[in-house]
């Protein structure tokens, strides 16, 4: 008998269209008081329809019922575990969501004079120096809105860096462990880009860093600890070879959660990074965001950050400065997604710099007690200390004919989240394991049990697991046909008939 630990919540709720009937409304207003408008002729005839085909028309307690039931079919993190690697999706205390609620934040309007925004000014300036402070750098900006975006601003302040010193570059290196962001973002900016291939530990290979960095070479961008949750030990001469070379060395900070308080990327020799807010400074995440990528840099190149700066003048308050000839201009309208600054100082400040510590200890933990929980039923490609997540790969479990993604597919009928499937590509198989520290021993065990339970039925009943799941209202989607073909917007009946294309 398996151990079910929470199961899928399936209610078989009909689109609010199925749920129509002419006539039914959600809401009564009183008799009208005011001279009618004629819309067709204010608006012009082919601008007003008469009716929508197939709008809904229901009842108000039917369309509370309606949404309140679809909201109990998301998986949250407030429902239990979200074990995807990488993206460190921990619990987002409730105090960040207090205060950026708080009047004068909340409704502080980025046209308000300076004299009058000199709170949100220091929420920013304080930020800016605790990211500094937990980065090891010299100057942080805010205005990224994402990770992504965090790199593509850093390395645009490395080109112009390098072409103010009259050594344009061309190429830009990344590990085959890379983020698929990273060689992305290098394209966007005009580099070329290079893959470097990793040793056979997973990480970077000074010999082959060595015979890669020329004088065409830009950056050398890194994850760290990398994607394979282990920490980079040779970044430090890493960092020395480049910059003996005239080359910058790049870090993606997504997987700060394993060092925050412990151990600072500038110190290590990084030129520049970005962090993800909504990642390691618990902004809650997912869906497309909100986040925000700020990006922390050395002071060679600060100038080069987009504008406005927030400065201190030190007696006359906080101002903002737009004198900055050197920048790279504005990455995003205003200063950044605020709302996002405001939780993750909130965390900052409700943490204190032992408790970041405390954090990223426990993170490092947890992470080590469940590859320590299933060590001996999935493969370890790597052999090297993990940090703040763990990578297996399906090795043993293929044998069955049974894949990564099909033991993330049965994890749902146990009631969790999917670990990070088939990521990092180097490794075959990737099953990408991220408890994150905001989890007690109790959570994890139930997660360990429905691995080890998970990894039994590969053997007894294969079937079964490459089926699932089978709890939930949707079975297994053709995901490469959604990917190219997303259909989110449902269609009458009538329209849909109308335009489907012909078979093929
Ligand atoms: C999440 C992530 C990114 C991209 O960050 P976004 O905030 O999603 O744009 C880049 N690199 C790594 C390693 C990541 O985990």
């Amino acid at each position: 008998m398996i151990k079910k630990v929470r199961s899928h919540i399936v209610q078989n709720e009909p689109l609010l269209f199925e749920r129509s009937s002419p006539g039914k409304k959600a809401y009564q207003l009183p008799e009208l008081d005011v001279p009618e408008v004629n819309l067709a002729s204010e608006l012009g005839e082919e601008n007003v329809r008469a009716e929508i085909p197939g709008f809904p028309e229901v009842s108000e307690v039917e369309v509370i019922r309606h949404f309140t039931r679809l909201s109990t079919w998301n998986y949250a993190i407030d429902l239990g575990l979200y074990p995807l690697g990488s993206c460190t999706m921990k619990y987002n205390p409730r105090v960040n969501e207090h205060v950026a609620r708080l009047e004068g934040l909340a409704w502080a309007h980025p046209y308000q004079p300076e004299e009058l925004s000199q709170g949100v000014l220091r929420v920013m300036w304080d930020l800016e120096s605790f990211l500094c402070e937990i980065c090891g750098m010299d100057a942080v900006t805010l205005q990224p809105a994402a990770g992504a975006h965090g790199e593509l601003t850093g390395i645009l302040a490395v080109r112009s860096y390098l072409e103010s010193q009259g050594d344009a570059r061309k190429v830009i290196l990344a590990p085959d462990s890379a983020h698929g962001t990273n060689p992305a973002t290098a394209q966007m900016c005009g580099y070329e880009v290079r893959e470097i291939p990793s040793n056979e530990r997973g990480l970077i290979d000074l010999e082959v860093l060595d015979k890669a960095v020329d004088d065409s070479v830009a950056a050398l961008m890194v994850t760290n600890p990398n994607t394979v949750g282990i920490f980079e030990e040779d970044i430090s001469k890493a960092a020395d070879l480049l910059h003996a070379r005239g080359a910058q060395l790049y870090m993606d900070g997504a997987n700060m959660n394993a060092l925050v308080g412990w151990a600072r990327p500038g110190d290590f020799g990084v030129d520049v990074m970005h962090l993800n807010l909504h990642k390691t400074f618990s902004t809650p995440h997912g869906g497309g965001g909100p986040g925000a990528g700020p990006v922390a840099v050395k002071a060679h190149l600060e100038p080069f950050l987009p504008k406005p700066r927030v400065v201190d003048t030190g007696g006359n308050g906080y101002k903002l400065d737009y004198d900055r000839p050197q920048s790279i201009g504005r990455v995003r309208a205003f200063y950044g997604n605020f709302g996002v600054l405001v939780r993750a100082l909130s965390y900052i400040l409700a943490h204190g710099g032992e408790g970041l510590r405390n954090a990223t200890a426990d993170a490092v933990l947890n992470a080590n007690y469940i590859r320590q929980g299933l060590a001996d039923r999935y493969h370890l490609p790597y052999q090297g200390r993990s940090m703040h997540e763990v990578v297996f790969s399906d090795q043993k479990q293929t044998k069955q004919g049974i894949k990564t993604g099909d033991i993330a597919k049965r994890l749902i009928d146990y009631g969790f989240h999917p670990y990070t499937v088939s990521f990092p590509l180097i490794v075959h198989g990737a099953l990408m394991i991220e408890p994150t520290e905001t989890e007690g021993k109790g959570e994890l065990d139930l997660f360990i049990d429905a691995m080890r339970s998970i990894a039994d039925e590969v053997e007894s009943a294969p079937e079964m697991v490459k089926n699932a799941p089978h709890s939930t209202r949707t079975r297994r989607v053709n995901e490469t046909l959604a990917a190219r073909n997303p259909i989110v917007r449902w269609e009458p009946a009538v329209e849909a008939e109308a335009e489907k294309p012909a078979a093929d």
